[in-house]
């Protein structure tokens, strides 16, 4: 077994440490009012990382999960925000352009993406559909050449920034998970409106999105069949970028920790000299080592999805454990944890997203659970759970 990255796998990440140590890491509390980190994603653009899962016919880098999971664990280390917006950018979404869009959407898409000019947003949750899919109310009509869009989605990322929405959406009313497919929704169409903004504790903001008979060429409804298969599948990918950032978020917060134990003194020692503090000290750090264990395994075998039970599992450690890491960094930075004025406190928000998103930790336990327990889920256990 090789446990050490490439020489390319470290010219990459030493390249994004650097931008992501220097500029990201100076301008973070920056972005903590929702503002979108413009700067930062045009910077990424200009090292060529921003298209790092684009094909390189479009000018992207092609490469697999495992280099954009280790992007991503760099920029979380200081930015939360500019990892959620990469992850946008190298997600589900691109996916979903590169594989199933028209060459004519692919080929002028795909190169802003690379460009930063482009950003996605990708449209699942609908008010009363969340975890449950299944339950989706927007739905596209097709009439002839056309297809006619109407619905709600809610808790949007990147919505007021998008050029493209990827759209998940019920097909000519048909019920259940079988209906499901997905339409591509440019902004500036008719009837596609921002209706809503809510600000969050990790810093950026999500909103609600309506579309009001949106109508489009036949050919942007890019998922006719087994759209949900097709989704859940992508999300493979996504449980193990979205751990990325959680991997990233308390190794960040373990390296503030460090720094600070080792300066700070209180009853005229150092904080680390404190037996409690090391052996918390000691706990986070088994925490992490585990963690990335998990989770490089689970990109590891990725091709193209990962394993969904590996991924589950290192997304769901990866997760918790980010949460258990950062507040203990929170801890022991004592009342300066709490404020503004060092990292730990918005890594720790940060953390708090993983566990809610790209598959909560509840229906990811069903998913590895049933499998030990013995039930048939299938060939791939894909579609073992009618939700993600
Ligand atoms: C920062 C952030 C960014 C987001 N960005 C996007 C985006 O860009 N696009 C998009 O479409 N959505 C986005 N979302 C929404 C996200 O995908 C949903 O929040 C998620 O799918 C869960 O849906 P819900 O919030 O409706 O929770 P619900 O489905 O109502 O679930 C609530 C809770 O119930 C529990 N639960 C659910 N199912 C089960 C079960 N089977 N067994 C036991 N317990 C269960 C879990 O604890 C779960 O967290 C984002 C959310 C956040 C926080």
């Amino acid at each position: 077994m090789e446990f050490r990255l490439s020489e390319t796998q470290r010219q990459l990440v030493a390249s994004v440490r650097e931008l992501a140590q220097g500029n990201f890491r100076s301008r973070a509390l920056g972005w903590m009012d929702g503002t979108f980190p413009w700067e930062n994603i045009k910077e990424l653009a200009g090292l060529g990382v921003l298209g790092i899962t684009v094909p390189e016919e479009y000018g992207g880098l092609g490469l697999p999960v495992f280099e954009t999971a280790l992007i991503l664990e760099e920029i979380a280390k200081v930015c939360y925000p500019t990892a959620m917006a990469v992850l946008g950018e190298a997600g589900v979404q691109t996916r979903v352009i590169a594989k199933y869009a028209p060459e004519a959407i692919r080929s002028r898409i795909l190169p802003a993406v690379v460009a930063g000019d482009c950003i996605l947003s990708i449209c699942m949750t609908e008010p009363h559909a969340g975890t449950d899919v299944a339950n989706y109310r927007t739905n596209a009509v097709i009439k002839g050449d056309r297809v006619v869009v109407n619905g709600v989605k809610t808790l949007i990322s990147r919505a007021e920034e998008a050029g493209m929405f990827i759209v998940f959406t019920r097909i000519d009313s048909k019920p259940g998970r079988e209906g499901i497919g997905c339409v591509l929704i440019e902004r500036g169409t008719p009837g596609l409106e921002v209706t809503g903004t809510y600000h969050t504790m990790g810093g950026e903001n999500l909103h609600e999105v309506q579309f009001n008979d949106v109508e489009l060429p036949l050919e942007n409804l890019v998922i006719r069949e087994d759209g949900f298969k097709r989704l859940l599948s992508a999300f493979n990918t996504q449980r193990c970028l979205n751990p990325a950032i959680s991997l990233g978020l308390a190794e960040g917060a373990f390296d503030e920790t460090i720094r600070y134990v080792r300066d700070r003194t209180i009853f005229k020692k150092p904080i680390g000299d404190f037996q409690g503090a090391r052996w918390k000290l000691a706990d986070m750090y088994k925490d992490i080592e585990a963690a990335r264990g998990l989770l490089y395994r689970a990109c590891w075998t990725a091709n193209p999805f990962p394993d969904p039970f590996l991924a589950a599992t290192a997304k769901i450690f990866c997760n918790e454990m980010a949460i258990r890491v950062t507040n203990e960094g929170v801890q022991l930075h004592g009342g300066f944890g709490f404020t503004d004025e060092y990292p730990v406190s918005r890594l720790y928000r940060g953390a708090r997203y993983g566990s809610l998103g790209g598959g909560a930790s509840e229906t990811l336990r069903d998913l590895i659970g049933r499998k030990l327990a013995g039930e048939d889920l299938g060939p791939d256990g894909i579609m073992a759970l009618g939700y993600f």
